[in-house]
Parts: structure tokens; sequence; C-alpha cells
């Protein structure tokens, strides 16, 4: 059997809305290894937790995981989400509780993007309340103007500071589509 290799969409429409190329799969690769280089070394002998986010983080996740080499282990919890809105609601409610026994744990929450930064601070202070040892933060993608600085939230781990615009692929969707692009994808404005 011959392999091919996809050539890359420099622009994909997604529910009759055009978006284009933005950060592409081979850019995404080398900094998810990045920081999984840099939990490697911060995090040796102490068998953190990942706590993904579902369901934009699964695939930034599973290629996290791949980049870390010492002992970890991941668990999943749900959040409300946006729907099929491209502006976020303001309001967070928690779906799915976490399994596993996080006190005394080493968590690092691993989410897709950080917009206006309630999701990520809802899920730290829901942590916090489980006695772990520690609790960071990763995220793949970081709205940087958008997210509101009277949260005070600290991000461990950033992948990428974009711009305040709407972004689909790489497990993060507009309506539940678009998640299996892989690559990022902004919306066209033009
Ligand atoms: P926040 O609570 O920080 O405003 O929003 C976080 C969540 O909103 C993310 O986990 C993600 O599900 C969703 N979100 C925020 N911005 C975008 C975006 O540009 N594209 C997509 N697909 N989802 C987004």
């Amino acid at each position: 059997m011959s392999a091919s290799i996809a050539p890359v969409a420099e622009t994909v429409t997604c529910r009759g809305e055009r978006f284009r190329l933005y950060l592409d799969a081979d850019t995404i690769a080398a900094r998810v290894q990045a920081i999984g280089r840099a939990i490697d070394a911060e995090y040796d002998g102490k068998r953190p937790i990942l706590i993904g986010v579902l369901n934009g983080a699964f695939m930034f996740l599973s290629d996290l995981m791949r980049a870390i080499s010492i002992d970890c282990e991941v668990d999943f919890l749900k959040l409300s989400s946006y729907g099929a809105e491209k502006v976020s609601s303001g309001t967070v409610t928690e779906l799915k509780k976490i399994d596993a026994d996080l006190g005394g744990r080493h968590i690092i929450v691993v989410e897709d993007i950080v917009d206006t930064g309630l999701s990520m601070q809802f899920i730290t202070e829901l942590m916090a309340e489980l006695n772990p040892a520690s609790v960071r933060t990763a995220t793949l993608l970081h709205k940087k103007a958008a997210t509101r600085p009277d949260l005070n939230l600290q991000l461990d781990y950033v992948g990428f500071e974009i711009d305040n615009l709407f972004v689909i692929g790489y497990g993060l969707d507009y309506g539940q589509l678009g998640r299996n692009l892989p690559a990022i994808y902004i919306l066209d404005e033009d």
C-alpha cells in the first residue's frame, strides 16, 4: 500500500462561513513537543494527572500526552459549551465530573483555548477544592485580547497567543463541525 499525503487546504468552508489556514499541523506539532518536554522536566517523579476539558481539548491532549515521557495519568471533565454560537455565553456549568481522586495529586488542566478565561477560572477553582498538591494550566491557544484581566488567570503552558477571532480545527468546532481538521483555521472576515 502506498502512502499519500493530503494537500493542506488554505481555506475551508464550515457551516457556510469561510476560514483560512492559521496554524499548520507541523507548527502545532513542534509547539506541542516543546510543551511536553517542559512538563517532563518540571514534573519528573510527580506523576501528574492531565485533566482534559471535553470536547475541544481531546486532540491537543492526545498529542501532548504522547509528547510526555515521564509517568502521567489522564482524566476528563466536560463543561457546557458555546452551542452553535461563535461568542462566549459567559456562563459555565460542569456536565461531566472527574472520576479520579485528585487529593494530593499534581493536576495539569488541559484546554483547547482560553477566550474570556471564565471556563479556565471555573475549572481551576473546582480543582482547588479537591485538595490537590498543585494545579497548573495548559492551553493550546490563548486569545489574550479577549481574556478578562480581572480574573487574574495563571496560564502556565500556552501553545500560541492568537488574534481575537473565531478559530476551528484540531479539536475545535463550529456547531460540532470542523474538529477533524488537522490544522487551525481562523474566520476569514473579508
Ligand atoms: P472562555 O470561557 O475562555 O470564554 O471560553 C473557553 C471555551 O470556549 C473553549 O474551551 C472553547 O470551547 C470555546 N471557544 C472560545 N473561543 C473559541 C474559538 O475561537 N473557537 C472555538 N471553536 N471555540 C472557542
